[in-house]
C-alpha cells in the first residue's frame, strides 16, 4: 500500500494550474470534464458489439502509438489489446479467445513498437520487486533486446494456441514512433 493522498484541496474545480497543467484539479477531472463534451456530441451508431472488420490488434499501451489513427480504423473496426510491450501473454490470449469465439474476429495483427519502454528493462524487475515487496510476481516482465524477435515470439504464441480457432491470419509489425511507419516482420527470418 501506499500512503494515503491528502484530501484534495478546496473543490474540484480548483483554480488554474501553471501553464502546461491540467486546469481545474487533477487529470482525471480533465478527462471526466472531456468526456462530457464528447457525449455532448455524441450519436449512438447503433452498432452490436462485433467489429466490423472481424481484427483483432493486440499493440504496446506505448502513448505515443495512435492505433485508429495509424491504421485507418474507425469506431467499430476492431477490438484492440494493449499491454506493455504488445506482448502475447495468458491473458491476451484470453481476450482474443473471447474475440474470436464469442465475437467473431478472424484476424490478428501484432503491433511492436521502436524505442519500447520494455527493450531498458531485464527480470531482474521481478527480483527487485520481490525484494522491495517481499512477494515475486507470478508474471514474466517480457523484457526483450530484439524487438523483431519479439514480435516473432508473439506471432508463434498465437500461432500455437489450442484455444484460438483462426491462427491462418496472423500478421506482426514494428511501428516506428519516429515515421508513424510499419514494418511488416517475417514470421520465418
Ligand atoms: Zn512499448
Amino acid at each position: 500500500m501506499t500512503t494515503p493522498a491528502p484530501p484534495p484541496a478546496g473543490s474540484a474545480a480548483a483554480a488554474p494550474g501553471p501553464p502546461g497543467s491540467p486546469s481545474g484539479g487533477s487529470v482525471t477531472d480533465r478527462l471526466v470534464e472531456a468526456n462530457r463534451r464528447y457525449a455532448a456530441g455524441f450519436r449512438d451508431p447503433g452498432m452490436d458489439a462485433r467489429p466490423v472488420l472481424r481484427v483483432a490488434v493486440v499493440a504496446c499501451m506505448d502513448a505515443r502509438l495512435d492505433l485508429h489513427a495509424a491504421l485507418g480504423l474507425e469506431l467499430g473496426d476492431c477490438h484492440t489489446i494493449r499491454n506493455a510491450g504488445g506482448v502475447v501473454t495468458d491473458d491476451a490470449i484470453r481476450s482474443l479467445t473471447i474475440s474470436q469465439r464469442a465475437l467473431g474476429t478472424r484476424s490478428v495483427i501484432l503491433i511492436h513498437h521502436t524505442g519500447c519502454g520494455l527493450e531498458n528493462l531485464t527480470e531482474d524487475f521481478r527480483h527487485e520487486l520481490e525484494d522491495e515487496v517481499g512477494q515475486r510476481p507470478p508474471w514474466a516482465v517480457e523484457a526483450f533486446r530484439d524487438v523483431d524477435q519479439d514480435v516473432r515470439q508473439s506471432m508463434q504464441r498465437v500461432r500455437t494456441s489450442p484455444f484460438l480457432p483462426h491462427r491462418g491470419d496472423v500478421r506482426g509489425f514494428v511501428f516506428d514512433v519516429h515515421t508513424g511507419l510499419l514494418r511488416e516482420i517475417d514470421p520465418d527470418s
